[in-house]
């Protein structure tokens, strides 16, 4: 009785060990297609970035002519930062090649946004400039409900 439990213990064991690492191991190597870039308030997307396509979407262009798009895997956006009454930039970079995606330039006080480096998952946030970036595995506009 005993050794049939101890046996039942190991088996059940093993299992979660083989689903847990079959999980980080999906999770690892999952490449995001998109990753959507948001400012202000609510989800107001202002641009996309296209992994599987190698570029960089503008949808939506605010009254001061931003977003702007700078050699090809550069993004620059209007945060919500005010400075001298002028809204800042915030520049992200792109590297198509890694899906990676990292705020290279912000005038936000904390810098969190910046100091969380490259990204290739999850999500970004400029909390005081109002900026997100989304990481999604595939196209959103695709998902029919
Ligand atoms: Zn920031």
């Amino acid at each position: 009785m005993k050794k049939k439990d101890a046996i039942f213990l190991v088996a059940v064991s093993v299992i979660i060990i083989t689903i847990f690492s079959i999980f980080l191991l999906v999770n690892k190597n999952t490449k995001h297609d998109f990753a959507y870039i948001y400012v202000g308030y609510g989800d107001n997307l202002v641009g996309t970035v296209d992994f599987k396509n190698q570029k960089i979407i503008i949808n939506k262009v605010d009254s001061d002519n931003y977003p702007k798009i700078i050699d090809d895997n550069k993004i620059i956006v209007l945060s919500f930062i005010e400075i001298d009454a002028h809204k800042e930039e915030l520049e992200i970079k792109i590297d198509f090649e890694k899906r990676s995606v990292k705020v290279i330039k912000s005038s936000c006080k904390d810098q969190i946004c910046v100091l969380q480096g490259e990204v290739t998952t999850g999500v970004i946030i400029c909390a005081p400039g109002r900026v997100r970036i989304d990481f999604e595995l595939r196209d959103q506009s695709d998902i029919v409900i």
